[in-house]
């Protein structure tokens, strides 16, 4: 039986900077991304006959933005993957190969006002089935200051585009707790964001990321930082969000992550159930046969060594059992049904509570974490401080 394999695509073009983005990713010309194009296409074919052990069951195009590229590199992307990985219902032309059988989730990123409808059925058309939106809020203020190119307006506009062009399977990300939000305004996002009935919402809290424009204005020494809101605030907001969401049918899989029975993105899952992923483009991280790894970050060195693996892999770290039981620890108590203990005896040949049996008992009493004969969960109150929890499963 062939092992399962997320696939992650980095595509690190924006038209603009954000003033909070600290990803890698930017703007670029044409023929640069272009360039980063024929090297990406490389690296992919480069897999080829290595991977055969895996089938691809979840592949994400992220950034950057995707859709700031031609639609014609995007389709060029996934017909490469096609002929390079087995993949999940899919043969080597990118076809489902049996329309009721369980289908491969495929998403790539989008970016308001960089999407048109050619780019959406182009991308239907090479059989992508799931697009993710970051909208991040519906107050044109916000956008702004956030430094986002979009309207709300545009992003409507965008979001009926997908929709028209047969996308039923749309993420959108959100994002609280920004400079001078407020609980109404957020409640406005809110309620905006329900009305349009997308399948799933990312709602994240603001993090204030070291040595972007927003730290030297928002951030600890920053002359706005009044304007983030106080700690109070965001946790209405965090509760709004719970309470607005969980009302309008949606339930919440994952600490920031809401979803209608279904939807939920199933890539994502793999990344905290500790699936193997491979990480293709500049930058990306891969979890292959116990390695974690990442690509450079050095555009001329990516290009360079595009279709050498070994060449192009920095930071290779192989996992000890240690590592992997933290890992599936806090990783999986990310999620809101929590860990199996049958997993974790399957994965490492003991009990869960033979490596963590004064830890457990202890967060139990604390409230923290909630325990079946089956299942370790999260409570609410380990939900909100799930840090501080995650923390206690480290080994020594
Ligand atoms: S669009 Fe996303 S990836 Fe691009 S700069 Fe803005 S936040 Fe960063």
């Amino acid at each position: 039986m062939k092992k399962e394999l997320g696939l992650y695509i980095h595509i690190p073009f924006c038209e603009r900077k954000c003033a909070y983005c600290d990803f890698l990713s930017g703007p670029a010309k044409q023929e640069e991304k272009e360039r980063y194009v024929e090297a990406l296409l490389e690296e992919i074919r480069s897999y080829d006959g290595k991977m055969d052990e895996y089938e691809v069951s979840t592949i994400f195009i992220g950034g950057g933005t995707p859709s700031s590229l031609e639609q014609e590199a995007i389709v060029s992307i996934m017909e490469a993957v096609y002929q390079t990985f087995p993949i999940v219902n899919r043969d080597k032309m990118g076809r489902r190969i049996k329309d009721e059988s369980k289908d491969v989730e495929i998403t790539i990123e989008c970016n308001p006002g960089t999407l048109t409808k050619e780019k959406a059925e182009a991308y239907l058309s090479c059989g992508i089935n799931r697009l993710s939106m970051g909208l991040q809020s519906t107050v044109n203020e916000e956008l702004k200051m956030l430094g986002r190119i979009h309207t709300y307006e545009e992003f409507l506009h965008n979001y009926e585009l997908v929709r028209e062009a047969g996308f039923v399977n749309v993420n959108l990300d959100l994002m609280s707790a920004l400079p001078g939000q407020t609980l109404k305004t957020w409640e406005e996002t809110l309620d905006k964001v329900l009305a349009l009935k997308p399948e799933h919402i990312s709602a994240y809290s603001l993090i204030i990321e070291e040595g972007t424009p927003f730290d030297a204005m928002y951030g600890e020494d920053g002359p706005k930082k009044d304007l983030i809101p106080d700690e109070e605030t965001d946790r209405a907001m965090y509760e709004l969000t719970k309470e607005k969401l969980e009302a309008a049918g949606y339930y919440r899989y994952e600490i920031s992550n809401y979803a209608r029975k279904g939807y939920e993105c199933q890539h994502n899952i793999g990344y905290w159930k500790r699936t193997e992923y491979l990480g293709l483009g500049l930058g990306a991280s891969s979890l292959v046969k116990k390695q974690r790894f990442h690509n450079t970050n050095d555009q001329e060195a990516y290009r360079k060594n595009c279709r050498n693996q070994e060449l192009l892999r920095e930071e290779v770290t192989t996992l000890t059992k240690n590592d992997e039981m933290e890992e599936f620890m806090f990783l999986g108590l990310r999620l809101c049904n929590g860990v199996e203990k049958e997993e974790f005896k399957k994965a490492f040949g003991c009990p869960v509570e033979e490596v963590y049996g004064t830890v457990i008992p202890k967060l139990v009493e604390e409230n923290l974490i909630f325990e079946t004969p089956e299942r370790i969960f999260l409570t609410p109150y380990g939900l909100d401080v799930s840090n501080a929890v995650f923390s206690e499963f480290l080994l020594e």
